[in-house]
């Protein structure tokens, strides 16, 4: 490719909307075009990245047994109301009528499709275990678009379902995924770690995510991991030993009574006025789940965890209570307490989920929805009985991993592909059944494995770089090497610069000759952006015989001759 045809406009400056490094570079090296919010050309360059992305993923799918297919992205309506989902996914799922007024959405994921699709096919036990896959663009409205490819609207999967005819199966299948994951990452010079993790939507029990962790603001996710045994798990996922705390009261309370707290809105400031430690109050705070309110109890010391509250009311949509909406459920209950005073007491009808925190407190301190007010050296008995004790505590890095009790860490990471056991979550409600040994029918047993393949890219950049720009891992880079020479009017440069990339092309080697007639800095500034592993300089030196080889990732530089260099390029690219 000669640099002077390329389709590519790098930029001097950062596109003002970016925020995280990955769309700053991929933007500003001219990988990518925005559309419109969350939508993107993949110019040239980005194109053959994917491109290498989805190669590596195919191989090791391939490899693993899996088989390719492709899908509709425009799925009707009918298949979403059996499997239920029409109504519970909410407003990511882009809907849309065709001329006759048919219901359609716009694909963010297949399990309806494919379910519909195997029942048609998959019809005696002897046609199974099978495992279908395909990569395409999804489109899912997301609330906040950002950070470029990480988080699109449309974006490009792999997407793989799993039909077994039994648990053991699954079991199986499941690992060899998670293998098969493993090696796909690894070879995409992005490691990656693998975590539990909530199944969310998609529903199913078990899943794990593989995250390349990263230090910056990139990472959407917070994963709490243990060193000495390995357990790694998403904040929405993770548990966690508790640390030994004062959890009875009898040393500051010897009765059970409503006492004047004036101005205690905090329980920093209701710990400071009653001069108590925080983990003797319980604390209650109002969520809207499905447009329902419900009341969390915790031990005031420790924060809720947003999707395990979420899971243990059995909603799909959750959100703190804004205070006009506190307001209002105290005005519907009697009472006019404002944020910081409100109990469980007096507030029936409502659903309260309580953490396992709350189980251990004795003559604690709690709201009795009386601004001002709150009741002390109170216990169970004194509020609603609680019929369930569930975990809805967000783990602090610190906490004791629940496997081996050693203190556990935080990171960030990026999810860049994840695995699901979904059993019969689709193939039940979708009637999706097979004859088994006996002539019985009976559901398949079904898996799901996703990669973000345009996510995985912005990942890898995320993963590496400089403030120079991008470093590629070779395996996913648009190009290999890039030819520079210094002057391109300088005859002898131009001919060593020609020789060297007619060399390397035949041998297969993806090379850049940067032909235009620049100043050497713009074409350097412009190589180590856009990210090429190899740099070769043909300036001065050739005069002398030699060229300048740079090395991206490290920074090393030689001085080779072209014949050398050549060699080096192709045993260093092509024997990897
Ligand atoms: P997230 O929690 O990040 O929204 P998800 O749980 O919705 O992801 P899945 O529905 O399982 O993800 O999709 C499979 C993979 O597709 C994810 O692991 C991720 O790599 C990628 N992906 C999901 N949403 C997006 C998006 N909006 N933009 C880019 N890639 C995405
Ligand atoms: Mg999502």
């Amino acid at each position: 490719m000669k640099m002077s045809k390329m389709f590519v406009q790098t930029m001097r400056e950062f596109p003002s909307d970016a925020e995280v490094v990955s769309h700053k570079m991929l933007a500003r090296a001219g990988y990518i075009k925005k559309l419109t919010s969350g939508v993107y050309n993949y110019m040239p360059l980005m194109w053959r990245v994917l491109k290498k992305i989805e190669n590596i993923v195919r191989e090791e799918m391939d490899r693993a047994g899996a088989q390719e297919l492709l899908m509709p992205f425009v799925q009707p309506k009918e298949l979403w109301e059996e499997s239920g989902r029409w109504d519970a996914y909410g407003k990511e799922l882009m809907r849309l009528k065709d001329r006759h007024d048919r219901v359609m959405c716009l694909g963010p994921t297949h399990e309806e499709i494919i379910t519909a699709l195997a029942r048609d096919v998959l019809k005696s036990y002897k046609q199974m275990p099978v495992n279908l896959y395909q990569i395409q663009s999804k489109f899912r409205d997301e609330v906040r678009p950002r950070y470029g490819l990480l988080r699109g609207r449309e974006f490009i999967m792999k997407d793989a379902y799993s039909f077994d005819t039994s648990q053991e199966g699954l079991n199986k299948e499941y690992e060899n995924m998670a293998q098969a994951y493993t090696k796909i990452f690894n070879r995409c010079g992005l490691p990656t770690k693998m975590v539990q993790s909530d199944s969310g939507a998609i529903g199913g029990s078990v899943s794990h995510e593989f995250m390349v962790l990263t230090d910056t603001d990139a990472g959407e996710n917070d994963v709490f991991y243990c060193d000495d045994c390995g357990y790694a798990a998403n904040s929405n996922h993770a548990v966690s030993k508790l640390l030994p705390a004062q959890t009875d009261g009898a040393k500051y309370f010897s009765k059970t009574e409503i006492i004047d707290t004036p101005n205690t809105h905090s329980i920093e400031e209701l710990s400071k006025f009653l001069n108590i430690p925080s983990t003797l109050i319980l604390k209650t705070l109002v969520y809207i789940v499905d447009k329902k309110p419900v009341l969390a109890l915790i031990r005031a010391d420790k924060a809720v965890e947003e999707t395990k509250l979420m899971n243990a009311v059995g909603g799909n949509d959750i959100r703190i209570a804004s205070s006009a909406e506190i307001a209002e459920l105290m005005a519907e209950k009697g009472f006019d307490a404002v944020p910081g005073f409100i109990g469980p007491n007096g507030m029936d009808g409502i659903q309260i989920i309580a953490d396992e925190t709350v189980r251990e407190m004795k003559n604690f301190v709690v709201g009795i929805n009386q601004t001002d007010k709150h009741l002390v050296g109170a216990n169970l008995s004194d509020i609603p009985a609680i019929e369930n004790y569930v975990d809805i505590r967000l783990v602090e890095a610190g906490d004791l991993c629940p496997e081996c009790g050693k203190p556990l860490k935080v990171t960030q990471g990026i999810e860049v592909g994840n695995i699901f056991q979904l059993g019969t979550k689709y193939s039940e409600p979708m009637k999706a059944v097979y004859l088994d040994e006996n002539g019985k029918t009976k559901p398949y047993i079904m898996g799901c494995y996703g990669i973000g393949i345009s996510r995985t890219a912005a990942a890898a950049v995320e993963a590496h770089h400089d403030e120079h720009g991008i470093k590629w891992p070779i395996a996913i880079a648009p190009y290999h090497v890039v030819i520079v020479p210094v002057n391109i009017k300088d005859e002898l440069q131009m001919k060593v610069a020609n020789e060297m990339y007619e060399k390397l092309l035949e041998a297969g080697v993806e090379v850049v000759l940067d032909d235009r007639d620049e100043r050497a800095g713009v074409k350097f500034k412009d190589a180590d952006l856009i990210g090429f592993p190899f740099r070769v300089t043909v300036g001065k030196t050739i005069n002398e015989g030699f060229v300048e080889y740079k090395i991206r990732e490290t920074g090393e530089m030689l001085k080779l001759t072209p014949e050398e260099a050549v060699k080096d390029l192709i045993k260093e690219i092509l024997n990897k």
